[in-house]
């Protein structure tokens, strides 16, 4: 019997999104701020699941409860990936993330469109007590635009252009970010897994 999950991050922005998405669950979602634990794990693994997977299990063998994890980040093609899976380390954990987008703008300098390609992937992990783990994965294609630009959203969204909508992912509401977003589709397909073991209990 699942009574609730916590959700281990400590990013407010990340949280807000989630719980839009996961609000119909049936489960309380608790973050680990409400759920009273503090933990600093660190994210050695290779990979967005990896890492996913090793934050929800960590919690879960700490509480006995079952908790949910995400790692995302920003994958840009034409720097081979970077930032991945160290998007929120890239240039230091407590640098603002104008200086790190106008970084990134910098690098891309006079690359043309069809090179500028990227997107956000996102993992999530679900570690239930007894062992079992779930895992689901989504991604948001898009392209490193020319400036910052929208006060939406957080992290890199002011630079990354959807071209489906002709504007970064900080210009969109917040509804719609959760519509096309990586979190949003790892999201709804984690909540599937989830309701059909709810539904076995
Ligand atoms: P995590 O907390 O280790 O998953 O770090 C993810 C990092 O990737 C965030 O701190 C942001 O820098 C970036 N990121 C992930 N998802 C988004 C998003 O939806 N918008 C903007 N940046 C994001």
């Amino acid at each position: 019997m699942i009574e609730r999950i916590i959700f281990a991050t400590g990013n407010e922005d990340k949280l807000r999104e989630i719980r839009m998405i996961l609000s119909d669950l049936g489960v309380p979602l608790v973050s680990m701020k409400e759920a009273g634990i503090s933990a600093d794990i660190e994210e050695n693994g290779k990979s967005f699941e990896e890492n996913a997977i090793i934050k929800a299990k960590t919690i879960m063998e700490l509480t006995g409860e079952a908790v949910m994890a995400d790692d995302s980040g920003l994958q840009i093609d034409y720097l081979d990936g970077a930032p991945g899976i160290y998007s929120a380390r890239f240039m230091g954990d407590d640098t603002s993330y104008d200086v790190k987008n106008a970084a990134l703008l910098e690098k891309l300098e006079g690359v043309p469109d069809e090179r500028r390609t990227a997107r956000f992937a996102c993992a999530i992990a679900c570690a239930l007590p007894g062992g079992r783990i779930l895992t689901s994965y989504g991604t948001m294609e898009g392209r490193i635009g020319y400036e910052i630009k929208g006060e939406n959203g957080f992290g890199y969204d002011p630079i990354f252009f959807l071209p489906e909508c002709g504007c970064t992912s900080a210009e969109i509401s917040p509804e719609k970010k959760n519509e096309l977003s990586h979190r949003g589709k790892a999201l709804r397909i984690m909540k599937e897994k989830l309701e059909t073991i709810l539904r076995e209990n």
